[in-house]
């Protein structure tokens, strides 16, 4: 029996507090003691069902927590208000001065600006792998490497990561395996395949609605408690807290995921097929050609299809530049950053998302100048839109 993290959700009924089968929002960041011992005991950790303060738990954020840990099939789970405070407070409460990691070259911009600039301030080091390669990825752990860290879908090239490869790679050597899985929420159950922790942004498909940035980090009790420490828990010292107006409303985003889910697979895989036909340059981890295809067939619960990011490679950035701008004339979709929205978004990855990885390592990656990544969105006639962009490219000579 595949994972179905759907169904995790449908049966999760959480009553509120007067009944309500939306939670009400706790609108306090403070909460009453009838007794001073309680207050003590929370203090030290044993939280028994009672709120301290607002940057360590409240309510609100509980509800959405306890909900994506039954998503991802883990004990526990913990909300942040982006998904860079969801990163950094995994990766600096795992890690110390003098620990060392290995990172997938491939990542979100931020996330290798943060590996590759901020954590040097600790004395931190990183090595950079193509984490398609076992091999290098073995070869590049050390005595005091504490974690290997990958996406499950990497960002922008769409490679997959063999997680329970990695997870027995991170066992023998006793370090841990953290992984993002932003792109493929309900697709990939990376904690059923052996991640340690998995952390999201919710900015993208689990909202849905680009309304906010927000994160999580899934794992287990002892990890969640040990963030949310009063003296040692990263959460709650570096206070990246969301914000329960926030965790109230993604709650109820996340109701409607496994729909949106298939929907934009759908669209993806439609207009990869089209891609295919006229001869563009694509990458999606749905077609036969895709290097990981098999890959990802073997990884993915049943039922959500193969995701709604595309890239497509046009060579040059002027030649990705006019594409965009056309496209978001003719109706196609948003030239903006992010995904993971009702619309679609396209973006040209080297000059944006990933615009703080340098030149050379966009090239060792294999990151193309031309390079746009296309977030698909939920269009319901997406034959419509396939004609939209054929236009765009018979104008501009690109087909
Ligand atoms: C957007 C994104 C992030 C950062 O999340 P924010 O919510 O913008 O802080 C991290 N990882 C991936 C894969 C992303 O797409």
């Amino acid at each position: 029996m595949k994972f179905d993290p759907a169904s995790n959700i449908q049966d999760l009924l959480q009553f509120g507090e007067f009944g309500d089968v939306n939670p009400s929002i706790t609108d306090s960041a403070t909460y009453t003691f009838m007794e001073a011992k309680t207050m003590v005991d929370t203090f030290h950790g044993d939280q028994q069902g009672c709120f301290l303060y607002s940057r360590h738990w409240n309510p609100s954020n509980k509800y959405l927590a306890d909900a994506l840990a039954a998503m991802e099939g883990t004990e526990a789970a913990w909300v942040t208000a982006s998904g860079m405070g969801a990163i950094t407070s995994a990766i600096l409460q795992l890690c110390s001065t003098g620990d060392h990691i290995v990172s997938s070259i491939t990542t979100y911009g931020g996330t290798f600006a943060f590996m590759a600039n901020y954590l040097r301030k600790f004395k931190i080091e990183v090595t950079f792998v193509d984490i398609t390669n076992l091999e290098q990825v073995e070869k590049a752990i050390r005595p005091n490497t504490t974690m290997i860290y990958t996406e499950s879908m990497t960002n922008p090239l769409l490679q997959i990561s063999d997680l329970p490869a990695l997870a027995e790679i991170s066992r023998r050597h006793k370090v841990k395996l953290l992984v993002d899985n932003t792109f493929t929420p309900m697709m990939i159950a990376p904690a059923k395949l052996g991640a340690d922790v998995v952390v999201y942004s919710m900015t993208k498909f689990i909202n849905g609605k680009n309304d906010c940035v927000a994160g999580a980090i899934c794992g287990t009790e002892e990890f969640i408690a040990s963030l949310a420490d009063v003296n040692t828990g990263t959460a709650m010292l570096l206070g990246p807290v969301l914000d329960p107006m926030r965790s109230s409303s993604i709650h109820k985003n996340l109701h409607t995921l496994h729909i949106r889910m298939k929907q934009h697979s759908h669209n993806a895989m439609f207009l990869a097929s089209k891609f295919k036909e006229v001869g563009l340059k694509f990458l999606y981890p749905g077609m036969p050609e895709h290097p990981q295809h098999e890959l990802m067939k073997e990884l993915m619960n049943p039922d959500f299809g193969f995701g709604g990011m595309i890239a497509i490679d046009l060579e040059t950035s002027e030649r990705a530049s006019q594409l965009m701008e056309m496209m978001q004339k003719e109706g196609v979709g948003y030239l903006a950053v992010s995904l993971g929205y009702f619309k679609t978004l396209f973006s040209n990855s080297g000059k944006s998302t990933s615009s703080e990885v340098p030149d050379d390592v966009q090239k060792k990656m294999g990151l193309s100048e031309g390079l746009i990544r296309f977030s698909v969105g939920l269009d319901h006639d997406i034959e419509r839109t396939w004609q939209k962009i054929k236009h765009c490219l018979e104008t501009l000579n690109i087909i």
